[in-house]
Formats: structure tokens, sequence, C-alpha cells
């Protein structure tokens, strides 16, 4: 058995710019790939909320690249490497009223000006919220979907105000004591408040040091990882190419280099009741 193979950003400064204890998803698995990040908490409120205090701009990337590139100026750290994270949350695209989670991890490699992304969309989240007044049934039910307690809350009032991670029945009785007027309970989206959410970043960041510990076949740079699922798993009675995937495309930013790979539950074929043909 030989040594382990030195990755070749070791030695390098890699920053972690997050709020919201989120470097305790990400540093594990970097770690793992033998890079020793450092965390610099940045006030990334001021990038956009949640709760729409400030408004997002532009895209989830454009917001990741604007958190990683803040890092870099505030380090001083002209040729680090910086990792940024944003999510999102709302009804899923393809499957309409169910609540999905964006999330999206992006590398910069400042002294190539190398841009590496991993993102994943996923139905495991407790997104969700209640318009108050509601009655005590709603509630629970609310309650329960937003894994609360063990999940945070926060109630907005019809000034405006926001009360954030609620963490007890004490603390939500208070926030929904009707001279707050209160107008809306929702989940607590910020990653120190949902297990949920740090897990699907930690998975994430799993799924990123796996590509980062994996050299581009064509370049050599690292970084050669899953750039999206290729459609047209084939029907096992017909034929027809399904929706559901086939393979996964790998991709290097650094030079462009595609190849695929094969499904990870190595499936070679959709089955009659997925197909459009068998199945309309
Ligand atoms: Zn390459
Ligand atoms: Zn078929």
């Amino acid at each position: 058995m030989g040594a382990a193979p030195v990755h070749p950003w070791t030695g390098r400064r890699v920053l972690v710019a997050t709020m919201h204890g989120k470097g305790a998803a990400i540093l594990p698995a970097l770690a793992g790939i033998g890079l020793a990040a450092e965390v610099l908490e940045l006030d990334t409120d001021r990038f956009g909320t949640f709760t729409g205090e400030v408004e997002r701009t532009g895209s989830m990337l454009e917001a990741a690249r604007a958190k990683a590139r803040a890092a870099l100026d505030i380090a001083a750290a002209r040729g680090a490497i910086a990792i940024a994270s944003e999510g999102a949350f709302g009804p899923d695209p393809v499957l309409g009223f169910l609540p999905c989670a964006r999330e999206l991890l992006l590398v910069i490699d400042a002294a190539s000006g190398r841009e590496i992304v991993q993102a994943r969309r996923s139905l495991e989240t407790n997104f969700a919220s209640l318009d108050w007044p509601a009655d005590e049934a709603r509630l629970e039910a609310f309650l329960s979907r937003a894994r609360f307690p063990g999940h945070a809350l926060i109630v907005a009032h019809a000034d405006g105000r926001f009360t954030k991670g609620i963490a007890g029945r004490a603390g939500l009785s208070e926030a929904l004591d009707p001279g707050h007027r209160p107008v809306r309970v929702e989940t607590d989206m910020r990653a120190h408040m949902n297990p949920t959410r740090m897990g699907e970043i930690a998975a994430l960041a799993r799924t990123l040091a796996g590509a980062l510990a994996t050299p581009c076949p064509a370049c050599g740079e690292p970084g050669f990882g899953f750039e999206r699922a290729l459609a047209g798993l084939a029907c096992i009675d017909c034929g027809t190419p399904t929706g559901l995937a086939r393979a996964e495309l790998l991709r290097c930013s650094a030079c462009g280099h595609e190849a695929e790979r094969a499904r990870r539950d190595a499936r070679t074929h959709a089955e009659p009741g997925e197909c459009p043909a068998c199945n309309p």
C-alpha cells in the first residue's frame, strides 16, 4: 500500500466564507482530502436573507461568487482558494407543490481565476410556512412538518419585523402573542437553526471533495466531477429512452474535458412502468 496521494492544493490557503456555522458542514469533507481550510465568518446577510429584508440579487451562483470574492478581499489573500455556499428554497420546478431545497458550493482558485461549482437539488427539506392566525390543528400539523423544535422557526410581524431562531414553545407563544401582530410562521432556513439543511450542505461538501480529489484525466487539474445527469435510461421492454438518468456527465472546468460515468446504482434499464411508450 503506497502513501495517500498529496492533493495539488496542499499547503495553499483555503478560505470557507460562511455565516451561520456552515463551516461545520463543509470543513470535515475538505479535511478528508487533506485540505486544512479556515473559516472566515462573513456578515453574509448583506448578500441577501431568506426573510427578504435584503433582496437577493442575481442567481445563486452570483451570490456565492460575491461571498467568495468578499472573503478573498477581507483576508487580503489574493492567491488563495475561497469556497462559498448558497441555498434557495421553494416549490420544486418539476414536482410542483413539493418544497425543494437547492444548495450550491462554489470554489474560486484566485491564483488562476478558475471556478468549480457543485449544486444539489433535494426534496429533503422542512421548508414551509403558515399564515397566521391559524387554528390549533393546522399549527400542530405545521410544527410537525417543520420538525419543530429540533428546527427553529421565524415569525413575521405586520410591521415588517421578524422574530428569528425560535427554538421552543415558550418563545413561539411569545412571538405569536396578538400584541406583536404576527402574520406568518415560517421555517428558519439559516443553517445553524436547521439540522436538515446542515446535512444537505454536508452531503454536497462530500460531493465537492470527491471532485476536488479527482484530477482531470486530460489536464491534471483537481476538480473533475459531476456536471449533470444525462437522461435517456432505456425501457427494458421496448428500448424507448425515458426521462430517467442513464449516466452522469463529469466535467473539468479548467479545460472543458468531459466524460460519462455509469449510474451509481448500476441500473442499466428503466421499468415499463417508467416508460412513456409502455405506460403513457
Ligand atoms: Zn481538465
Ligand atoms: Zn417501454
